[in-house]
């Protein structure tokens, strides 16, 4: 393609809306541009970055055996109603009706539609395993649409739902998706981490984030460098140590003190002039079976989704206060494990430990040198913090780190939930009736691209991965208007097209600076800059948009060393 006969609008300044690095530099690169709050218009540069992730994610979903589709994006209310979503899914959910006051949505996830459908033509174990996946524009009423198609409201998104005849089955076919999702994630380029979700009290290792690894990630993952296990912070569990009886030759007299109005962990020791993790956080909950305390270190963090599964609840929360004085016949602050007479679940970070400080369960009192197995009962210990720097991994000797990424794909097993609702069945092998075991997985394609630019940027632009950038290669002539400059430039443009490379001949009569800073700022990965050298030595430059390095080669040698070094880097 020739610049000059193509539609990128870059921009000079950062625009003032743009919130983060991928967002801006979207922008500026003339990628995108807002149309209305979480609504963009995908430019042609834009658009052959999508084009070219699309396509790899079709490969391998392919190569997986999925098969493609395109489903509905208005889809009617009944669906919705028959899955008992209408009612539950909020005002992210775009509802209005029909002239013919018939009530429709736009579709922000498709398990209804689709159910839907194979329940129409799916009526056989013979037909069985099936994934089908479509890669289609949704809508999500988000509140806050941000950092531009990283938190759209209207999105690109490929989605994919696996139906098997058994569990067996399914998981299978959930193996083959998340195989596929490290293959897409690979080719594309990108540092990436499939960490376990959370899949709520049913557990299992059925649920994972594809993250995308980068500084300004939104999101925190916990990783084990040492075996590759690695989490997300909700879900990401730390090594049960061992429980050993203590002697109690260290244990001293309990002490009562007067904390006048702390409360706060940082109140109470900094006020005892006590390490935080010397203190014993009480905090009452009320679940499906009634109040219960839950008991962890200062230092710690309690995490609820991790308390929940422990305790295979469906549903906890922090008690109020008429119930924490209830409990512990004291105002909330105070709470201490001493003679509660509700289950007390303790983090194994308390085992070992001893001579806490705890609340005294009265106002304005607290306890120092509590002991759990002298002065109260811990019903029993379970792993119910949020795992930190440091933590010992719970697969391998090593220790967790905890870096930051962006979440761009995530699969999961759906069971029989939809199957069940909307009467999605097959007749098995002895003509019995069955319902089918779905599964979902999705990537968010346009986020993925910003979350590739958010790996990958500097001052001057984006880095593209070969496999995604607008173009492989630029030919940059420095003076468009010396004849034997543009020859050289227009030769080497022939070659690389001839040999299939993605080049763009910039064309344009602009001064070489204005070149060179469009080019590393739509982060093409090779420059191949045609100047006087071309004329004189019959030499060009050719440039790593990644690592800044200039090999110095002969006219006839460009087209060949373009090539070799996109495939070194691809
Ligand atoms: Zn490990």
């Amino acid at each position: 393609m020739r610049y000059s006969q193509l539609l990128i609008p870059t921009l000079r300044e950062d625009p003032a809306e743009a919130e983060v690095v991928s967002h801006r530099l979207m922008l500026r690169a003339g990628m995108i541009r807002k149309l209305a709050a979480g609504i963009y218009s995908t430019l042609p540069l834009g658009e052959r970055v999508i084009q070219k992730t699309r396509k790899i994610i079709q490969e391998e979903m392919n190569r997986a055996g999925a098969q493609e589709l395109t489903l509905p994006f208005v889809q009617p209310a009944e669906l919705w109603k028959e899955s008992g979503r209408w009612d539950v899914y909020g005002k992210e959910l775009l509802r209005f009706i029909d002239r013919g006051n018939r009530e429709f949505c736009l579709g922000p996830t498709h398990e209804e539609v689709i159910t839907d459908l194979v329940k129409g033509v799916v009526t056989s174990y013979r037909q069985l395993p099936l994934i089908l996946y479509q890669i289609h524009i949704k809508f999500r009423d988000e509140v806050r649409p941000r950092f531009g198609i990283m938190r759209a409201r209207e999105f690109l998104m490929k989605d994919a739902y696996s139906f098997d005849a058994d569990e067996k089955a399914a998981a299978q076919s959930y193996q083959k998706m998340h195989d596929a999702y490290s293959r897409i994630f690979t080719r594309l380029g990108l540092t990436f981490r499939a960490v376990e979700a959370d899949t709520g009290p049913i557990g299992g290792s059925f649920s994972h984030e594809f993250m995308v690894l980068a500084d300004t990630g939104e999101d925190l993952i916990v990783n084990c460098n040492v075996c590759g296990y690695a989490a997300n912070t909700e879900k990401a569990a730390i090594r049960t140590p061992e429980i050993v009886p203590q002697d109690g030759k260290s244990w001293k007299e309990i002490q009562r003190v007067a904390t006048p109005g702390m409360r706060t962990v940082e109140e109470v020791t900094g006020y005892l002039q006590v390490s935080p993790r010397d203190l014993i956080k009480t905090l009452i909950f009320t679940g499906s079976d009634g109040p219960f305390a839950a008991l962890v270190r200062g230092d710690h963090e309690i995490n609820e989704i991790k308390l929940r599964n422990a305790l295979g609840c469906d549903h906890i929360e922090l008690a109020d206060e008429p119930v924490i004085e209830e409990q512990t016949r004291a105002p909330r602050g105070f709470a201490g494990p001493i003679g509660l007479s509700i289950p007390v679940i303790a983090d194994f970070g308390l085992a070992g430990g001893s001579n806490f400080v705890t609340g005294g369960n009265e106002k304005d009192v607290h306890l120092l040198k509590v002991n759990p197995e002298r002065d109260f009962k811990i019903t029993r210990y379970a792993d119910i913090r949020s795992a930190a720097q440091g933590d010992p991994c719970p697969r391998c000797d090593g220790s967790l780190s905890i870096s930051r990424g962006i979440e761009v794909g995530h699969i999961f097993k759906l069971g029989t939930k939809y199957s069940t609702a909307m009467a999605a069945t097959y007749l098995d092998q002895q003509g019995r009736e069955q319902y089918l075991v779905m599964g979902c997985y999705g990537i968010g394609v346009g986020r993925t691209v910003a979350a590739a630019i958010e790996q990958s940027h500097d001052k001057d632009g984006i880095i593209f991965h070969p496999a995604i950038a607008p173009f492989a290669a630029v030919v940059a002539p420095v003076n468009v208007k010396d004849r034997q400059q543009m020859e050289a430039a227009e030769a080497i443009y022939a070659g690389l097209m001839q040999k299939g490379i993605d080049v763009l001949l910039d064309d344009r009569d602009e001064r070489p600076g204005i070149k060179f800073k469009d080019a590393d700022l739509i982060g093409i990965p090779l420059r191949i800059t045609v100047g006087a050298k071309a004329a004189r030595e019959g030499t060009v430059d050719i440039k790593s948009r990644k690592t800044g390095e200039v090999q110095l080669v002969n006219i006839s040698d460009a087209v060949h060393t373009v090539e070799e070094t996109l495939n070194k880097i691809g």
